[in-house]
């Protein structure tokens, strides 16, 4: 590794210097979207998250393996854990199957993700095609006496574990219960869950399978654990998600992983903070649960919204307004003006300003500070702005494009140069200037700009170009 790297690790609550299981390697599992409904922004941010975990971690030099899972049957519509499964009532509303919604909308993730430009993780295993997996972990679970059978399921005994609050912090197991909702009077114990629900008598329902307990459907955190040790084995280097997650969700995949394999589940728990949307909360009956969709149709680029998530540290809440997506999508738009120079810097340049690799570098590895990685790039393209043809150099310059194009990856190394003809233009444009013929030289400008290059005078009589 080039640094230390160090993440905030839920588990400790502290910032703890990252070292992996097996050197030169990260294993890494998050829990991907729910596909009912398109993501709305909020999920997104949690994904960007992950995307930019992932890069870190490669710019350290580390091989990843990463995993986020498709959640296609199993999450019930309350976040305490009861009522029905989130794609059965989708797919009811739309006159669909199950199937087809799950389909229709992990396709529609696949591309969300590559429109935000989140690399495609080693493993998208959906929880459906590992109905074996859970089953048999399952049957683990009760070969230790960790189960119990009740009218709806076979659920955890979570008083069986010492630690079972140990995510939140084991005097915070108030939290835990508070969590939940008393619907279940046959559970013995309050925050005891389910690992398969058993179909109800008189419903066929599109998705269920048979089982050593009865025709039915896993329960939604057995997914996650079954499909995490499956690609990833029994103790992985990071599970990350949202924070929603942390008393229900992920602290019952560490009881049921660890009470059946008895080894830690995983070193460090990451975990993102939640969007708002003009100060409050999200959410669909609010109409604010935007989605990739509403930033398209008002005109916004998708990497203008990645930039807004990066703007924010991934552990401190974010308010999300139209007009920061404006301010966001101007600052990507100096970011191309910035990229574009690297056609036009010369090979070597007189007082060059030192490159910020380093400082950028230096607090990205520090839990992935990406407001300050960006702040210390605006200080830099400000000063390198007064005038760039004297204080950056070509090679240089690329260098930084492609290390931002890697932990940041908003695309700036990928940008191409103008054809002949428009360099001939720029050429004749510089000697009207010089002939004081002012008129030439806009009529050049203003043609330029018709295909797209806007002309701009910096510096000592230089001009730079960058694509509009
Ligand atoms: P889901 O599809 O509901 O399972 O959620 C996918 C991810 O989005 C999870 O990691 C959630 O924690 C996260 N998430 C949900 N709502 C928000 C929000 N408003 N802001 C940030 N992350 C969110
Ligand atoms: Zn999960």
């Amino acid at each position: 590794m080039k640094q230390k790297l160090t993440l905030f690790n839920t588990l400790t609550r502290k910032q703890e210097v990252f070292t992996p299981l097996r050197s030169g390697e990260v294993t890494a599992y998050t829990c991907g979207p729910t596909v009912y409904l398109d993501p709305h922004i909020g999920n997104w941010r949690a994904f960007i998250f992950y995307d930019t975990l992932r890069r870190v971690l490669v710019d350290s030099g580390l091989k990843p393996t990463f995993v986020l899972n498709i959640t296609d049957v199993g999450h019930l519509v309350s976040d305490e854990d009861e009522g029905e499964d989130k794609l059965a009532v989708s797919a009811a509303k739309q006159r669909k199957t199950a199937w087809d919604v799950a389909e229709h909308y992990s396709m529609r993730f696949v591309d969300g993700m590559d429109q935000l430009n989140i690399t495609r993780p080693e493993y998208m295993p959906k929880a459906t095609d590992h109905i074996t997996e859970q089953i048999e972990l399952i049957e683990q679970l009760e070969a230790k006496g960790y189960t119990y059978r009740i009218d709806d399921g076979i659920y955890f005994d979570t008083s069986m574990l010492d630690d079972y609050g140990k995510l939140v912090g084991l005097d915070n197991v108030d939290l835990l219960e508070g969590a939940r909702v008393e619907v279940n009077e046959q559970k013995r114990y309050k925050t005891d869950f389910a690992l398969w629900k058993f179909s109800p008598v008189d419903t066929k329902r599109d998705m269920e399978w048979d089982s050593p307990w009865g025709k039915g459907f896993p329960g939604w955190h057995i997914e996650c654990s079954a499909m995490a040790m499956k690609y990833l084995g029994t103790t992985m280097d990071i599970h990350a998600g949202g924070i929603d997650h942390i008393p229900i969700h992920h602290t019952n995949e560490i009881a049921q992983s660890e009470a059946a394999t008895g080894e830690k589940f995983a070193n460090f728990w990451l975990h993102s903070e939640f969007m708002q949307v003009n100060g409050a909360k999200m959410a669909k009956s609010a109409g604010n649960g935007y989605t990739l969709d509403d930033i398209a149709e008002k005109g916004f680029e998708p990497l203008a919204f990645r930039l807004l998530i990066l703007q924010s540290h991934y552990r401190t809440q974010s308010n999300f307004t139209w007009e920061a997506l404006e301010a966001a999508e101007n600052r990507l738009r100096d970011l191309y003006i910035f990229a574009d120079l690297a056609w036009q810097l010369p090979k070597q340049a007189d007082s060059v300003q030192p490159s910020p690799i380093d400082q950028i570098r230096q607090v990205l590895y520090q839990d992935l500070n990406t407001p300050k990685a960006l702040a210390i790039l605006s200080d830099y393209m400000s000063k390198v702005g007064e005038d760039p043809l004297r204080l950056a150099e070509r090679a240089t310059h690329y260098e930084l494009l492609e290390f931002l194009d890697t932990v940041l990856g908003l695309n700036l190394s990928a940008r191409s140069d103008i054809s002949d003809a428009q360099k001939n233009l720029i050429r004749e444009r510089e000697k009207a200037r010089k002939n004081k013929d002012f008129a030439k030289a806009d009529e050049i400008r203003d043609r330029l700009l018709e295909e797209g290059v806007e002309l701009r005078d910096v510096g000592t009589e230089a001009t730079i170009w960058s694509y509009k």
